[in-house]
Formats: C-alpha cells, sequence, structure tokens
C-alpha cells in the first residue's frame, strides 16, 4: 500500500535558452506529490504516517520554497548574486529562518543563506522529479512522484527495494541501531 504526502513550494526560475516566454524569469506554485510505498506496519495499521514523509521531506525541500531555481550556467545568476551580495542579503538575513538543510548532488546545489538552488539542467516539472528522486530515494521508500507547476505536471514510478523496519508503536524507521529514533522504541 502506499502514503501519500503533499507539498506547496512557492519558487521563481526561467527556462535559459529556451524559446518561448518561460525564458523570462516568473513564479510558481509547485505541488509535489510523494507517494511512499511498504507494507502495513501492523503497529500502527499505517504505510508511514504522512506527517514523517513530511518532517523528513520537507527538510529538504524548504530549499525550493521562496527560492530562486537557476541553472548553473545561466548568465542571471551572477547578476543576482552581485546584487544580493551589495545589499548584504547574499549570505543570509535575521529574518531569512525558514531554511532547509544545505545539499549538494550531481544534479542540483542548495544555498538555504540566499534561497538559492542552482541547478545542472533546466528546472522543468520532469527535472524535479529528477532532482527530488535523487535527493530523498535514501531516506523514503518511493515509488511515485508527481509535480505540477501551472500548466505543466510531469509524473514518474519508481522500483521499492524491499520493506523498511518501522516502529510498531509511532511508525517511523528504525535505523540499524534498532532503537527508534522519535519514541526510543526498542527491538
Ligand atoms: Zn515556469
Ligand atoms: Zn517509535
Amino acid at each position: 500500500m502506499r502514503s501519500i504526502a503533499t507539498f506547496d513550494l512557492q519558487y521563481a526560475h526561467r527556462f535559459y535558452g529556451f524559446q518561448g516566454e518561460a525564458q523570462y524569469l516568473h513564479g510558481h506554485t509547485g505541488i509535489l506529490t510523494i507517494e511512499v510505498e511498504d507494507t502495513v506496519n501492523p503497529g500502527v495499521n499505517m504505510v508511514y504516517p504522512c506527517n514523517e514523509i513530511q518532517k523528513v521531506a520537507w527538510s529538504i525541500l524548504q530549499n525550493f520554497d521562496h527560492a530562486l531555481v537557476l541553472r548553473e550556467d545561466d548568465p542571471l545568476l551572477p547578476a543576482i548574486l552581485e546584487v544580493y551580495e551589495k545589499q548584504g542579503i547574499k549570505d543570509g538575513a535575521p529574518q531569512n529562518k525558514m531554511k532547509g538543510e544545505a545539499f549538494k548532488t550531481e544534479l542540483a546545489t542548495a544555498y538555504p543563506d540566499c534561497r538559492l538552488v542552482v541547478t545542472k539542467e533546466t528546472m522543468t516539472v520532469e527535472g524535479m522529479i529528477k532532482i527530488v528522486y535523487s535527493l530523498l530515494k535514501d531516506k523514503l521508500n518511493i515509488a511515485k512522484l508527481t509535480f505540477t507547476s501551472g500548466v505543466n505536471a510531469a509524473t514518474q514510478e519508481f522500483e521499492t527495494q524491499g520493506t523498511k523496519e518501522r516502529c510498531p508503536l509511532c511508525g517511523v524507521e528504525i535505523g540499524e541501531s534498532g532503537t527508534c529514533p522519535k519514541c526510543g522504541y526498542k527491538k
């Protein structure tokens, strides 16, 4: 069975070099849906608690919220960083508190202090699914990702890797230690 969580992401981007309106900087509310697949954990009668999917994923996804997403070769990138630098907000601002964990992968690098994500490829809905999967595949048993942004939508199914052992009392994944990181239950 699957547990499903949905996220709203407000971001700005553009398709650098694309022949169409999207080559101009613009913004969206993107909606990401994550489907986590596993057996139903009999202790809590859930696949995975949806609020825990929210917590695990949001720590990373927050990097895309109220953020600017630009491709690494986009000339807007140095121009915007120069403005942020002059304004003194490139390395953070006291009000910029809702920050995700910084990350760097093959596909994207997040700079939470200035709410910027630099991508290798254009951040289309398809591109976002590739990025999100690479960031979360080791944390959650992802069976499907769907991302919609304006009139654009993409979806991809993934093979899940077996079952994860989850706490019978609170449903979160029990790590190698055999102790639940949330409630302290011991196997
Ligand atoms: Zn767009
Ligand atoms: Zn627990």
